[in-house]
């Protein structure tokens, strides 16, 4: 059966297309394990992970062991990193799935432990990414607590010491002090871990802002001084959209940063079309609480997408959706099911017609990074707002 029309478009092409153009630039300094975290960002994950896989990523990052299992039934041979950790009860499913873990919580070791145990896997084999804190105080074992966590990966653990994780949570600030700070908290931890006689295949740091920013070649140096190698995990530039900095890096433009911004393409259009058009005299009011009066006679289109389909409520008499190659206001306020837009400058709307929400109609585009800007919030919370309802469909 057809569905109700508000639907999103995802372009599997361009995923590959980012993708081999990042792991191009990375090379031949760090390994790039694709985010597929989050539904894929909202973009559907079972076609973003294929698509990344498809295009030669060997490493998908999920959020959650029920990620990573869905993530699984696709991707049979992909490294799937569960990058929130594993809850109690997960660590069959884990096992089962052969999934890798962060982990930096005693408790989280031993939800492991026992499965590996349980499920009769062999010594060193079940993968986990120990997570240092080296500043963000979110994720990760704090530097000075590692000797015990450390003293876990003896060789008749399953469990296998198979990467060191950190997250950067200022690489998009210009002049990377804090980056480079964090770098050095990591070099550190890292000493630790070659003076309890461990070693780990990964070091695995940074996300879309680490990578533009140009920071493959000083993890990779940091790496090989530990016998490791570089891994990053880049999520949002893999959907086509470069992260915004937010200082002068802007004007210095890093070489990756601006090469991004001309060779990335947006993966996502979401769409809808007009239920129907009609006419109303001046003084009509719009939607819940009358917020708009008609100043003169007007024709509204009626379209099938609300706050309920991830269309902010805050976009309500504030944001502009395309028809016919125009920006048509959208008027009143955003219901849970539906919305209106001003069409009286568009000669000719009819029912039927396509109205892009986010993507390109003839000249005009509108991005996510306009919603972003009206809601006063970042484009991954736009992305990953979009209802489940609304189905993804590959084009
Ligand atoms: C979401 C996430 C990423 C990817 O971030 P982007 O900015 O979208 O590239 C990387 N690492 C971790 C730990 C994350 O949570």
């Amino acid at each position: 059966m057809p569905t109700r029309p508000c639907w999103v478009e995802i372009r599997t092409q361009s995923i590959e297309e980012n993708f081999r153009f990042l792991a191009g630039q990375a090379a031949p300094h760090a390994e790039l394990l694709a985010i597929v975290k989050a539904d894929a960002y909202g973009h559907g994950l079972a076609l973003c992970a294929y698509a990344a896989v498809r295009a030669g990523a060997r490493w998908l990052g999920v959020t959650s062991v029920e990620e990573g299992v869905a993530a699984r039934a696709v991707c049979p041979d992909a490294g799937i990193l569960v990058i929130g950790g594993v809850f109690p009860g997960q660590g069959a499913a884990l096992a089962a799935h052969r999934l890798a873990a962060v982990a930096w919580e005693p408790w989280q070791l031993d939800e492991m432990e026992s499965a590996a145990v349980a499920a009769g896997l062999p010594p060193q084999s079940l993968p986990v990414h120990l997570e240092i804190d080296t500043g963000m105080s979110r994720q990760g074992a704090d530097p000075a607590a590692l000797p015990p966590l450390l003293a876990r990966f003896h060789a008749a653990s399953p469990l296998k010491l198979d990467g060191v994780m950190t997250h950067l949570f200022a690489a998009d600030e210009a002049d990377g002090v804090i980056t480079a700070m964090q770098m050095d908290r990591m070099d550190r931890a890292l000493e630790q871990l070659s003076g309890a006689g461990l070693w780990a295949e990964w070091l695995n740091v940074g996300a879309s802002a680490a990578l533009l920013a140009g920071q493959a070649a000083a993890l990779a140096t940091l790496a090989a001084r530990h016998g490791m190698k570089a891994m990053m995990r880049p999520g949002l530039v893999l959907y086509g959209l470069a992260p915004e900095f937010l200082t002068s890096i802007e004007g210095e433009q890093p070489a990756l940063l601006s090469a991004a911004r001309g060779r990335l393409k947006p993966v996502l259009s979401w769409k809808t079309r007009v239920t129907g058009v009609r006419s109303v005299p001046a003084g009509t009011v719009v939607g819940y609480n009358g917020t708009f009066v008609a100043t003169e006679p007007m024709r509204l289109a009626l379209l099938p997408a609300g706050y309920a389909d991830g269309l902010d409520r805050k976009l309500g008499n504030r944001f502009g959706l395309l028809v016919r190659g125009q920006r048509a206001p959208l008027v009143g306020r955003v219901s849970m099911d539906q919305s209106v837009i001003d069409v009286t400058e568009i000669p000719g709307v009819a029912p039927g017609d396509e109205v892009v929400i986010i993507g390109v109609q003839g000249d005009e585009a509108i991005t996510a990074f306009d919603h972003a800007r009206v809601c006063d919030t970042i484009v991954w919370e736009v992305f990953t707002r979009i209802g489940p309802r609304v189905p993804r469909i590959a084009v």
